[in-house]
């Protein structure tokens, strides 16, 4: 019953969501701190008559408040079902054959490229386990994908650093900047749109505007890659994106204040817990996200993991060659990562 193509395919596994027992939950990079409160009030006087119709097709209220948050057109501004379902119009719209992308990075990516028949290049890390530029400037593959920060190390490539991966990639592949934490202390390659036609930034709500649930991210991008994005998501589902989805990023964009503020109480949390974990004798890799990717240095990442679930804290660990000795902590409240440093000093 069931297509070849499906079959040859292995499913990306998301961060476990318990719906038992109550966790600390560090484990999928979602927000501690609640969305705007203008967003409640949306939510209050919602004329439920709305949802008789269906929600605007090309998302005009939403894309010319992206456009206007990023001095942007609204014809450079994509939108869709989450920043997954962006990647993942973007993966089928720019690359033919093949992609390179960082490894270890995002491993969805991965699964787009099964999903397409698009042949995976993983460029691996350096010896720091960060992106290695140089390698970049010289890849073969008919486009490029790159998280910015990286997940799951957090690491992070400055503007001019991504300028040059864009400008050797030259102006006929497509290069794919997945900003999903960008706001956590890092400089946004959205400015670049002007200077490089092949440049898509891909961002999301579901991080720095604590909305994961919503399910909203967008794409950034001259108007021949957002055009083509449009006829991608038209030839797969006309409204993707809800009119609720619709109108709270608009609400979001207007309240950018309120996510400002979360986002830099999570980098002053970061910091202090980085430097607590270090103090602990942790390997702590730079981050300018909102996660720490940190290693026990006694303990591997699965082992810390269980000892941390069984006293209630949810972290993530990945078990792929050069990352079993870490875990990725996503930075809770205050009081949480006051609770996950007593745990994780005595594992
Ligand atoms: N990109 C990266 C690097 C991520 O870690 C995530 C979150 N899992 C996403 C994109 C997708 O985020 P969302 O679909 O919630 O916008």
């Amino acid at each position: 019953m069931i297509s070849r193509r499906l079959r040859g395919i292995t499913p990306y596994v998301p961060g476990e969501q318990p719906t038992e027992g109550r966790y600390i939950k560090l484990n999928t990079n979602e927000n501690p701190y609640p969305p705007s409160p203008r967003i409640a009030e949306l939510l209050a006087t919602y004329d439920i008559e709305t949802l008789r119709r269906y929600p605007d097709p090309t998302f005009t209220a939403l894309r010319r408040a992206v456009a206007d948050h990023h001095a942007l057109r609204p014809e450079c501004v994509f939108a869709g079902n989450g920043s997954d379902e962006v990647l993942s119009f973007a993966f089928f719209s720019f690359f033919d054959r093949s992609v390179a992308f960082p490894d270890p990075s995002y491993s969805f990516y991965p699964v787009y490229c099964d999903f397409y028949a698009i042949e995976s290049q993983p460029i691996p890390l350096d010896e720091s386990l960060e992106v290695d530029l140089a390698a970049f400037a010289a890849v073969a593959a008919d486009g490029i994908a790159i998280a910015n920060p990286n997940s799951p190390t957090g690491t992070y490539l400055d503007r001019r650093q991504i300028e040059s991966i864009v400008s050797s990639a030259g102006p006929d592949r497509v290069v794919v900047v997945d900003e999903a934490y960008i706001e956590f202390g890092g400089e946004s390659c959205v400015p670049l749109i002007d200077k490089f036609d092949n440049l898509l930034v891909v961002q999301t709500f579901s991080k720095s505007a604590s909305l994961a649930g919503l399910r909203l991210g967008v794409a950034l991008g001259c108007e021949e890659l957002i055009s083509s994005l449009f006829r991608a998501k038209d030839a797969f589902n006309s409204y993707p994106v809800h009119d609720l989805a619709q109108r709270i990023g608009v609400v979001a964009l207007e309240e950018w204040n309120h996510t400002r503020a979360s986002c830099d109480r999570i980098i002053t949390t970061r910091e202090r817990v980085s430097s607590s974990l270090a103090s602990m004798g942790f390997r702590v890799l730079p981050s300018k996200a909102n996660f720490l990717f940190a290693s026990h240095g006694r303990l591997r990442g699965g082992e810390l993991y269980r000892t941390l679930r069984e006293r209630g804290i949810l972290v993530r660990y990945f078990d792929s060659p050069r990352l079993t000795d870490f875990v990725r902590v996503t930075m809770g409240t205050d009081d949480e990562m006051d609770s996950f440093l007593e745990e994780a000093s005595s594992a």
